[in-house]
């Protein structure tokens, strides 16, 4: 075959036997009007945050001939100081998007051999990192309301021994967030690491309790959180999360060196110094979360209770005409879920309105 052939594909790779025929992640980055179909944060930085992390990247700038720092001390302090619950840097760990900080975890506690286990409907990517860590995904379905029943978690754990278990509280897809009594029970009966990722924490519902509570009884629970959702800084990267400092400590085992970049870091920072200003909206995504949920459900739509900045609904005999019909009309919303059901992030009320008249115009309601 002549190398310099641009008729190369994937089939002409020495790939790994297991990413053969694979996928990867896509949700559609398609230019609308009306983006709600990655559960971004509508409102950007104000003029003022935005100078304060541009005046922050021009000093940075002057030192880039060095590599940043490979622990990140300063950034975990603050990160510490943001959750509060007596936390500290030793319990703190930050990456490039809690996507990455999910991939290390995996990396140290999955691997060939190993398992990990979710509750489905969920965040599709906790099976697609766990495969491209070679760890095998058990998947355990969760009830017609989206709930995790605890016996049948409980009992499916101490079936397969899963070296990782991982819970989302607020649920994405579903908007689902679990009791703390659930989350307890089985960080009691799990033999390994029990995540629960709170990338949407900000957005509970006032009496939704956060893992970050059960952190001190239970050494091998792993709370992540991000700054790409509340925190309006899904471009920045960063994911964090709260552990054991045993945990953390392994965590080093994995991590590329400076792997999180002195432009990251010092942006991390001086957003969290922002943090009321940057969070500011959250209430007042969450009271158009509400309203949403209550305009879909006098509508005749199924609506599944949320705590996060998006809404799953339905039932559609042809979902994919629905998520069509809003396209042509400008409207991106995510076809994600199970079958019937379609998602739709909280946007700014003009946003919401516009997707209210499209959605009308679609299901002729
Ligand atoms: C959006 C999301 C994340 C965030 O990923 P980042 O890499 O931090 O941008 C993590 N978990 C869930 C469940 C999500 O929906």
């Amino acid at each position: 075959m002549d190398p310099n052939s641009r008729e190369l594909g994937l089939e002409d790779l020495p790939l790994r036997d297991d990413l053969r025929g694979g996928t990867p992640y896509g949700a559609p980055q398609i230019d609308v009007p009306i983006a709600l179909n990655t559960n971004e944060n509508p409102y950007p930085p104000s003029e003022q945050v935005a100078a304060a992390l541009a005046r922050d990247v021009a000093e940075v700038a002057t030192g880039l001939n060095r590599y940043p720092d490979r622990d990140a001390v300063r950034l975990r302090r603050a990160l510490a100081g943001y959750l509060g619950h007596g936390l500290d840097e030793s319990r703190i760990w930050a990456a490039n998007g809690s996507n990455e900080v999910l991939q290390q975890i995996l990396q140290v506690f999955g691997g060939p051999g190993r398992t990990a286990m979710g509750f489905e409907p969920s965040y599709s990517m906790h099976p697609i990192i766990t495969g491209v860590t070679n760890t095998t995904w058990l998947s355990v379905a969760r009830a017609d309301d989206f709930s995790v029943d605890v016996a049948e978690a409980t009992s499916a754990i101490e079936q397969h021994q899963p070296h990782v278990v991982f819970l989302s509280s607020p649920n994405n897809p579903t908007g689902t967030a679990l009791p703390l009594e659930t989350i307890e029970a089985i960080a009691r009966v799990a033999p390994g690491i029990v995540v629960v990722d709170e990338a949407y924490a900000e957005f509970r519902r006032a009496g939704t309790p956060s893992a970050l509570e059960l952190l001190d009884s239970h050494p091998r629970l792993i709370v992540s959180r991000t700054m790409s959702k509340a925190f309006s800084m899904a471009g920045a990267r960063l994911g964090y999360l709260a552990a054991h400092p045993a945990v953390v400590e392994a965590l080093h085992l994995v991590r590329l060196p400076y792997h999180l970049s002195a432009i990251t870091q010092s942006v991390a920072i001086t957003a969290l110094e922002h943090a009321p200003e940057l969070l500011g909206a959250v209430k007042q995504l969450r009271e158009e979360r509400d309203e949403l949920v209550e305009w879909l459900r006098a509508h005749g739509f199924v609506v599944a209770d949320s705590d996060a900045n998006f809404v799953l609904f339905g039932r559609f005999s042809d979902r994919k005409s629905v998520w069509q019909g809003l396209l042509d009309r400008g409207v991106l919303i995510r076809e994600t879920g199970p079958a019937g059901w379609l998602r739709v992030s909280v946007g700014t009320p003009e946003e919401m309105s516009a997707f209210r008249d499209a959605l009308l115009q679609v299901t002729g309601g």
